[in-house]
């Protein structure tokens, strides 16, 4: 068996793994590298394979990161299987179409610099029409039903915790090169346990060859606890100045969890039940619709929480708005007293939520609270960071609103809670590849596992192969 790291290789995004063996060539996650628009834009593009050799591609979950590049490996020539959970599947097809109206305005941006300098047009690196087209090819399966995938290839999802949906890659492979059979696990991206909605990452006992995820393999998130005090403090402090609470969070996974959490502080009395709460963002409403419809995906305590509740929606409530359309979104520039208002992008670089910064960020009354994490030279972070004055539509504004910031929230497994999963085998993985995180953060995860005696481990260079 040959494994080799096309993406999420000493850097976070475009997770991409090839296992060949048995003379089948399988991909583990087809997704978008995310960087600067010019430096990204060719590494999508052009697929380090050819798509058209590639038999089946199991996909671990729908964060862009995973899948979204796979319009691009069905344009390019691929007619396998893309293999996955039944909620990925349906994220998948809201989350593509959404991924190529983003890539059909970044080659929009690039071509007016192009046409500047008379340099050729460049295409899409896939339309809405390739988003669609890829969908055809999805096979969706349950957790934990094993299925034959390719001759001598057994795959099982286990359920990662992570976003609704995502899923543990468990290949069991009678590999005929070396006459014996062989367990590979991909991690995905690893939740966290006892969160709100999603089970809690499945502990997998077994395996030989291990592929893991290191986002936050040096450091530990704080308590989850503290995520709810924080959420109710912020929402009890701005409705007594009679402000409002601007959330900028992402649509899939983050903003349903927002809603059930601040479902839960009402159920609760923790906060009053008569302050409005609005969801502006049509990605994040389709989003909400795929949850409601996977309560497979639900652990326990949201079973629960539904048969214990009026209306049995636990994203859906009495003050809880859903706006989509322009007007209705326009109309909560002039509600009067407080009211929360989340909205997407949770980095505040486009979407609906500009316009509510820019109506409310000038008013001390208002809180903007910071959910997520937020990239360098973005709004969200110099919102954060606090600075004075920021720029939003190009045009200068005060920063009088009072900021806020939860860290609490992450969707992905601390050093401990990662460490804690890799416990559960009842022996060390004969191999180790650890991908998916900033290069200094996978070397120190590393490390870090050498020490707890796991036997051959690797920080895969991009496109690096290994026989396994
Ligand atoms: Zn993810
Ligand atoms: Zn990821």
């Amino acid at each position: 068996m040959q494994i080799t790291f096309h993406g999420a290789a000493r850097t976070v995004t475009g997770s991409q793994h090839l296992v060949e063996v048995n003379g089948i060539k399988i991909l583990l996650d087809c997704g978008l590298f995310q960087g600067s628009r010019n430096e990204t834009f060719t590494r999508n593009k052009e697929l380090p394979f050819d798509a058209s050799e590639i038999d089946v591609m199991v996909l671990s979950h729908a964060h862009i990161d995973h899948c979204g590049n796979i319009p691009n490996l069905v344009k390019s020539g691929f007619r396998g299987d893309i293999v996955c959970t039944y909620a990925t599947r349906d994220l998948c097809a809201i989350m593509l179409r959404d991924s190529a109206k983003i890539q059909e305005y970044d080659v929009e941006y690039l071509n007016r610099k192009r046409r500047k300098r008379g340099e050729e047009m460049l295409e899409p690196i896939y339309s809405q029409e390739d988003a669609l087209e890829s969908m055809k090819y999805f096979l969706g399966i349950a957790y934990e039903r094993e299925r034959k995938i390719a001759p001598g290839v057994w795959l099982t999802f286990y359920d990662a915790g992570h976003i609704l949906g995502s899923a543990i890659v468990v290949l069991d492979i009678e590999d005929e090169s070396g006459k014996k059979a062989k367990r590979l696990v991909f991690s995905g991206d690893v939740g966290r346990p006892n969160r709100p909605i999603l089970r809690d990452p499945t502990i997998i006992d077994n395996t030989d060859i291990l592929i893991i995820e290191s986002t936050y393999g040096n450091r530990d998130h704080k308590h989850d606890a503290i995520s709810d005090a924080e959420l109710r403090d912020a929402i009890n402090s701005t409705a007594s100045r009679n402000g409002k609470l601007i959330v900028p969070a992402f649509a899939v996974g983050r903003t349903q969890e927002l809603v059930y959490r601040i479902h839960r502080l009402i159920e609760a009395q923790e906060i009053p039940n008569h302050i409005p709460i609005y969801v502006d963002s049509p990605l994040a409403i389709n989003a909400t619709d795929v949850y409601r419809l996977h309560p497979e995906g639900y652990d326990e305590e949201l079973f629960q929480f539904m048969l214990n509740v009026r209306g049995n929606d636990p994203f859906g409530f009495d003050r809880m708005t859903y706006t989509r359309s322009v007007e209705q979104s326009k109309s909560l520039n002039f509600i009067d007293g407080s009211a929360v208002i989340i909205s997407a992008s949770g980095m505040a670089e486009s979407g609906r939520i500009l316009h509510h910064l820019k109506n409310n960020i000038e008013d001390p009354r208002n809180t903007i609270l910071i959910v997520g994490w937020t990239a360098y030279h973005t709004l969200g972070r110099r919102i954060a960071d606090r600075h004075p004055e920021v720029k939003i539509f190009g045009e200068p504004y005060k920063l009088r609103a009072q900021v806020k910031t939860i860290n609490g929230f992450s969707a992905h497994a601390d050093r401990s809670e990662l460490l804690d999963w890799i416990s559960g085998f009842n022996k060390p993985p004969q191999q180790t590849y650890i991908v998916h995180g900033d290069e200094e953060v996978s070397l120190d995860f590393a490390e870090t596992l050498r020490k707890r005696n796991l036997p051959d481990v690797h920080v895969p260079h991009l496109h690096q192969s290994f026989k396994a």
